[in-house]
Parts: C-alpha cells; structure tokens; sequence
C-alpha cells in the first residue's frame, strides 16, 4: 500500500530551521550564525525519526548574499503582511516584495513538509519571532515577529527562536530521545 509523503510526515518529527543558525552562510553580510545546539539536534533527529528542514526566506525571495542590510519600517512582519509597513534596506531600496516572496516559499515548505515546528533566527526581519530591529538602523529593536515568522504563525506553524528553548527541550517534546 502506497503512502503519501504527507502521510509519511504526519509520523515524524520535522523542524523548519534558519539555514544560517545551522552554519549555512546565508546572512546579508555572507555569514553564518551557526547554533552549535542546533547541530546536535540535526545529528540526533537524523539518527531518530525526525528531519530538519533548512531554509533562508530572504534568498529563497530572490535576495542575494551578500546584500544590503534591510529592516522593517513601520511596523512589524503582520504590518507587512497586511500592507502597513516596508522592508527598507539601508539605502532605502524597497525590497518588500522579495521578503514576501521568501516567507510565502517557507509557508509553502513547511506545508508540503507537515513541520512539527520552525526554529528561526531572533531578530532578523524575516526570521525573528519576538523581537526585530526597530527600523532605523542603529541597533535598536522593538517587540514582533518578522515576515515569515508572522506568516507561518497565521496559519497555524509554531515558531520558536534559537533563543527559547535548548536542544534537550526540544528533544524532550519531539519524544526523539526515546528512540536513542
Ligand atoms: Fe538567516 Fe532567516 Fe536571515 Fe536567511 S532570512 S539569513 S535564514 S535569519
């Protein structure tokens, strides 16, 4: 009897997570933010029953890397989803589109994947879950989710940070260490 890869996922456990947190150089500035937990969490899934599924929203929105840094202006990732707020880069080039594109290709993702949950980089205007830059450049942020943070979120994707939960946590709620 043949099973759909739905069907197959809906047994597993699999996790959205930030390329660049897993060491992918991925960053506007070339860089990788690599989450050295995170690592032992793709060891471990890949040895248990889950998978972790990477992805960069800005470059799967056509941005390349390097690129110029860009924030939300206005608002946050719902402001932008809902035509309130921009995303700027800092020479002011509007790149709101691009960010769209990249968080409706993670939406997609994690759907086709039937993701138990992401795991996103804090603060990054796509990826940020609590907290982003404020919008003007200097380092300052304000509380809210970034794009594709506040779109998963919408359609019913947990999101957590790098920053929430340590890799033990998340082993714990996903059973994975059962299977060890
Ligand atoms: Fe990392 Fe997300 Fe920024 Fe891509 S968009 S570099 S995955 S924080």
């Amino acid at each position: 009897m043949m099973t759909s890869a739905k069907d197959d996922n809906s047994r597993k456990m699999v996790y959205l997570v930030s390329a660049c947190l897993l060491g992918i150089p991925t960053a506007y500035d070339g860089e990788a933010h690599l989450y050295r937990e995170l690592r032992v969490l793709v060891a471990r899934a890949l040895s248990a029953r889950g998978y972790v599924v990477p992805v960069c929203p800005e470059m799967a929105g056509g941005l390349e890397t390097p690129r110029p840094p860009a924030e939300i202006v206005g608002g946050d990732g719902n402001d932008v989803l809902d035509g309130r707020a921009r995303v700027l880069t800092i020479a002011g080039k509007d790149v709101t589109a691009a960010y769209l594109d990249g968080a409706e290709y993670a939406l997609e993702v994690a759907q086709r994947c039937g993701v138990t949950a992401a795991i996103l980089k804090q603060r990054s205007p796509s990826c940020g879950s609590d907290y982003i830059y404020d919008g003007t450049y200097t380092g300052q942020l304000r509380a809210g989710p970034g794009v594709t943070t506040a779109l998963l979120r919408r359609h019913g994707v947990i999101v957590w940070s790098e920053e929430d939960l340590n890799v033990n946590e998340i082993l714990a709620q996903a059973s994975l260490s059962e299977t060890m």
